[in-house]
């Protein structure tokens, strides 16, 4: 069986956090499992109903499996499992195989913005707490910030922005994209940070 992303990648500090945990399930919450597999197997196949209402089966969409017969299903709650590629887990998790995604966290923050998931905050106390480690998190989070404003920027305007073929009507409309990258990110980012309580 293969292990989750969570297991196959190295811990990072968000990826094992309470706020980590629980941003992930504010994400099971509001995107169904079938919504996404539907997505995803579109490229080769539908998605069936499959005996009870609640299960679905297709071919499985993860990019690295070439399921030649529908070997992925998905159950409540919001749970799939992939009886060819051994792989298995939440919402969060299949977005993370179906993406290209460096790490799980990058997975959930890009569900969180293209379903317009409201992430949970955490409390003043534990910002309060936080402070003496404050050094060492701002460097982290300054390359979160970074690599996640990229991140929005590739996934989410650079598409429309080719679309525009005056030079430099596209680079004007590129800076100000790029300038609305960094409240969203630091928005995005905010309701993530640290590790355990
Ligand atoms: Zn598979």
């Amino acid at each position: 069986m293969t292990p989750s992303p969570n297991r196959i990648l190295p811990h990072s500090v968000s990826d094992t956090s309470y706020g980590f945990r629980r941003c992930c399930q504010a994400i099971r919450d509001a995107v169904p499992i079938e919504e996404l597999a539907r997505r995803y197997a579109r490229r080769y196949t539908n998605l069936e109903p499959l005996g009870g209402r609640a299960w679905f089966t297709c071919r499985c969409p993860i990019p690295d499996h070439e399921d030649r017969t529908p070997s992925f299903y998905t159950y409540p709650p919001g749970r799939y499992h992939c009886y060819g590629c051994g792989r298995n887990g939440d919402v969060v998790d299949l977005e993370f195989f179906c993406g290209d995604y460096g790490e799980l966290w990058e997975a959930m923050i890009s569900l969180a913005v293209e379903y317009d998931v409201e992430l949970p905050k955490r409390p003043e106390s534990w910002y309060r707490g936080r402070e003496r480690q404050r050094p060492v998190r701002d460097a982290i989070n300054r390359a979160r910030f970074d690599h996640l404003r990229r991140r929005l920027f590739r996934y989410f305007f650079e598409p429309s922005l080719l679309r525009i073929e005056d030079p430099d009507e596209r680079e004007a409309e590129a800076k100000l994209l790029w300038d609305v990258t960094a409240p969203l990110a630091q928005m995005m980012l905010e309701r993530l940070r640290g590790e355990s309580s």
